[in-house]
């Protein structure tokens, strides 16, 4: 039963097809690990809500239609029965949605983001909502309300954000396969720092409806998982056309999982960004990002170097495009229409005094930090000078992605500069912690696809051994090559060895404590 949590989703839905077990006991086995290893003192807390009674009559669903057998089967999605986590920041019906705020505390969604609508519908049991940086602002999960989420590799360190719970639960096999989104890195950098795998798709090929708005220019939903293959199954499940999403590109799926089948590298040309490597990234990350281009050239790729010059200046353009978006989206949350509603507890009661009580106790550092950012840099005298230049810096940044997929079919970087760093140590310094979306960035600025795959293990310079991320870039609607590539570095660095996930350490469970004592 414990082995059923361990396997791929794509092994757990051939398992289930194979008739090993049901939808109903797979369900049922990763409610038991989240019982197990997400709550208490020392726990993962990946999530902020279970919804074990949800999980098991949608899996009781698929055993049913598979128990009728022959046509039945063949209607089943080929992911059916095979449990979901949700990050916080998507909405659902019949489970509350907090954005990791006190802002959204007890709030139910009257609707369910178009996601959520097809993961229904192909009958995807959902285990229930995953915690994130309040508003997805931050890169470690310790901005969330709701306190934060521990790295299941060293449960000091911080799981990435900000979706730090959904990458924390494919991590600790607590669920297979999750949503997140990425504005700045939020899916890839958690990947990264967590051993596992996650995908920016191109912006506009997954609807947003639903997803509660953070820097609409830059906000995408993605798949988080273990695996490429199982990520690129996730992502055709969610891609597609949506009305409801005003920039919803109108193209057909492509075949994501097929593209993660290829086995061959020759003559796939990969291109090294000069400006994504070297200062500032830690030395063990570097080594492990220097065997990936070796391992790939080994099998036949071609290695060439890009220059990105306006790289530099991608980081400060975000911090200014990304606040700006945010500061205007989040003046919905006024105590007004929906949402927590505080009153200031002198007179005068006034609709600006309520705003502004429930404001204040609402949201958190941060996001009250970016709120401000964003209205200075969008105030009138202003404008010009700081949004005006950032969408200029983005433009350049545009033309750099351009002139290297001239020279090269996909890009590489490391995904993140650093391992897993421990808890607390960029907590106050603002500055330090954006610094981690640095290689992860430009992808959202130009709108292209990216994904994060295991490169391998590097000193945590306290002993002991974390993982470190690769980066794949690709043109715009060119996902498929990302998945090509990502899963081709998987599958030679797995050829010597088991794949990184599957070498995350054991957790302590209470009953495992108990036990030992
Ligand atoms: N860490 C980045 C930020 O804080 C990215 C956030 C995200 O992608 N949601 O803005």
């Amino acid at each position: 039963m414990t082995e059923m949590i361990r396997l791929t989703a794509a092994q757990m839905a051939e398992g289930m097809r194979a008739g090993e077990f049901t939808s109903t006991e797979l369900v049922q086995a990763h409610l038991d690990r989240i019982a197990a290893v997400d709550g208490g003192d020392r726990g993962i807390n990946a999530f902020l809500h279970v919804s074990g009674e949800e999980a098991l009559a949608t899996a009781a669903e698929v055993d049913k239609i598979r128990a009728a057998g022959g046509g039945g089967t063949e209607a089943l999605h080929p992911l059916a029965g095979v449990p979901i986590a949700v990050k916080d920041l998507i909405v659902t019906v019949g489970q509350p949605t907090t954005a990791g705020s006190k802002m959204l505390e007890g709030w139910m969604s009257p609707y369910d983001a178009t996601v959520i609508e097809k993961v229904r519908a192909a009958k995807l049991p959902i285990l229930g909502k995953t915690n994130l940086d309040e508003f997805a602002m931050g890169s470690s999960t310790e901005h969330s309300a709701y306190g934060a989420t521990r790295n299941p590799w060293d449960l000091d360190r911080i799981p990435g954000g900000s979706g730090g719970g959904s990458a924390a639960a494919v991590a600790a096999f607590e669920a297979p396969l999750a949503l997140g989104t990425d504005t700045g890195g939020s899916i890839r950098q958690p990947g990264a720092v967590t051993g596992t795998v996650g995908t920016k798709p191109t912006y506009g090929s997954v609807s947003r409806y639903g997803a509660i708005a953070m820097a609409s220019s830059l906000d995408q939903i993605g798949p988080v998982a273990r695996t490429t293959e199982d990520a690129a199954l996730l992502h055709e499940l969610i891609a597609g056309h949506d009305p409801k999403d005003s920039t919803s590109l109108v193209d057909e799926v492509p075949a994501f999982a097929q593209a993660a089948r290829r086995q061959d590298v020759t003559g796939l040309k990969i291109g090294v960004i000069r400006q994504l490597q070297g200062e500032g990234y830690q030395e063990g990350v570097l080594a492990r990002f220097q065997e990936s281009l070796d391992t790939l050239r080994a099998a036949g790729a071609e290695i060439v170097e890009v220059d990105c010059p306006s790289f530099e200046y991608a980081l400060g353009a975000y911090y200014l495009i990304m606040p700006s978006e945010a500061s205007s989206n989040l003046a919905r949350y006024d105590g007004v229409r929906y949402g927590r509603r505080v009153l200031p507890t002198d007179a005068p009661l006034t609709i600006e005094r309520v705003m502004g009580a429930t404001r204040a106790a609402g949201f958190g550092e941060e996001v009250k930090r970016r709120i401000v950012l964003g209205t200075y840099a969008l105030s009138a005298g202003y404008y010009d000078a700081y949004y005006g230049s950032a969408q200029k810096v983005r433009t350049l940044i545009q033309q750099d992605f351009d002139a290297a997929f001239e020279k090269a079919d996909v890009l590489i970087s490391p995904t993140s500069p650093t391992v897993a760093f421990p808890l607390g140590e960029k907590l106050d310094d603002p500055l330090a912690m954006y610094l981690n979306d640095v290689a992860t960035i430009p992808a959202n600025l130009a709108g292209i696809p990216g994904i994060s795959v295991p490169g391998g293990l590097a000193d945590d310079g306290a002993g002991g051994q974390l993982p470190v991320g690769i980066q794949f870039l690709a043109p715009a609607r060119e996902d498929a090559r990302v998945y090509h590539a990502g899963a081709a570095l998987e599958r030679l660095l797995a050829a010597d060895a088991e794949p990184l996930w599957a070498r995350a350490p054991e957790l302590q469970t209470p009953a495992a404590q108990t036990a030992g004592e």
